[in-house]
């Protein structure tokens, strides 16, 4: 069987080391060693300040939220986002008593349209939630500005993100917060983990008391806090998981060079932002209908080659978080298609079955 994606796991040797280390130490979490070491090096290899790490990439958004003071209040509030993104863009919003309002999305990047936020915007409206899709950067200098303008705070779920820069500078630094994931099936994964970037270093304070119960010494509490801490272990699978990232995305990206250049105008392909580099971490493909997308799949699926069609349904398309009007994402959504993509992939195989059924279909 060939998955969407596969965890990366680096050296077992090294990995191993690491625990043995752990082990001696018997410090296992509550900002250990290890934890302090990732934290520099992906500073260092991000190119970036104030980084909290996190046990999940859901609740760095949270924790984002809060630190923010976009939740934690009483009156009701609502934010701007994208309806084109994982559940948990969204979910970690209502979840924080916040109603995302969705706007739509642009047919070419597939990012938040910032033509449509403005009117979007109520006395409720207190912060913008776009998502870097697929690693694309979005219009980030309209929204920042647009958020500035109306007080509003901006958190980028950069989840897709890691290690992409726009115009030479990590693509973090835009907006009040940026967070990522490091999910195991993400490109830099801690198993579970995820981190916030914080614009500013009081913002990065107080969510470090956040993640641990809001405790500021040993006998004081200074808010109500939650428990979001990284422990050692994750650590020790990041360090070792960074180790080996060059390589990793150096064989994602022959991979996803192979589908592109086979693919060519057969299929519509998300439009980069311009300056802004590829971590190579997905290959979303635009077909031109919602059958074509399903014969595609059948025909992979013979071959025992598993696609995924994320992200689809659109946010505002479903029960739970809709009814929405955003259109463009809906339709985008119903012809998406996420091809395997991993270090070791077999690309050219794939390749050749979906050459085929483009063929067969008559595309
Ligand atoms: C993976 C992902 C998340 C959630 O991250 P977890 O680490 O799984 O909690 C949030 N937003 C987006 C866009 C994601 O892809």
């Amino acid at each position: 069987m060939i998955p969407v994606t596969k965890p990366y796991l680096p050296s077992r040797e090294k990995l191993d080391r690491y625990i043995d280390g752990i082990y001696e130490r018997q410090w296992l979490t509550n900002d250990g060693p290890l934890v302090r070491e990732l934290t520099r090096r992906l500073e260092e290899y991000l190119g970036v300040e104030n980084l909290l790490l996190v046990c999940n990439g859901t609740l760095a958004l949270q924790i984002a939220y809060r630190a923010l003071g976009i939740s934690g209040q009483a009156l009701p509030v609502e934010a701007i986002t994208t309806p084109f993104t994982f559940l948990a863009t969204a979910s970690s919003l209502k979840w924080e008593g916040v109603e995302p309002v969705f706007v739509d999305i642009d047919a070419g990047t597939w990012c938040l349209d910032p033509a449509l936020i403005e009117a979007a915007i109520t006395p409720h409206t207190r912060a913008i939630v776009p998502v870097h899709v697929f690693g694309n950067a979005c219009e980030v200098e309209a929204i920042d500005e647009i958020g500035h303008r109306h007080g509003l705070k901006v958190v980028y779920d950069a989840s897709h993100a890691f290690g992409v820069t726009y115009k030479g500078e990590s693509l973090l630094k835009h907006g009040d917060a940026a967070t990522l994931s490091f999910h195991a099936t993400k490109l830099f994964h801690t198993i579970e983990g995820g981190a916030i970037f914080f614009k500013r270093k009081g913002d990065l304070e107080r969510a470090r008391q956040m993640i641990n119960f809001g405790i500021t010494g040993p006998e004081t509490i200074e808010e109500i806090g939650i428990n979001a801490k990284m422990n050692e272990f994750q650590a020790a699978m990041g360090l070792c998981v960074l180790d080996e990232i060059e390589e990793n995305m150096a064989a994602r990206q022959v991979a996803w060079d192979l589908y592109m250049t086979a693919m060519g105008d057969r299929v519509v392909a998300q439009r980069r932002a311009a300056f802004v580099t590829n971590n190579y971490a997905y290959v979303p493909v635009v077909l031109e209908s919602e059958t074509q997308v399903s014969s595609l799949i059948a025909q992979l699926n013979t071959q025992g080659i598993m696609p995924r069609r994320y992200f689809s349904p659109s946010l505002d398309a479903t029960q739970l978080y809709g009814p929405g009007e955003c259109c463009v994402s809906q339709d985008i959504a119903k012809r998406i298609l996420c091809l395997p993509l991993y270090s070791g992939v077999p690309a050219s195989a794939i390749v050749n079955v979906i050459l085929d059924s483009f063929d067969g279909n008559s595309l």
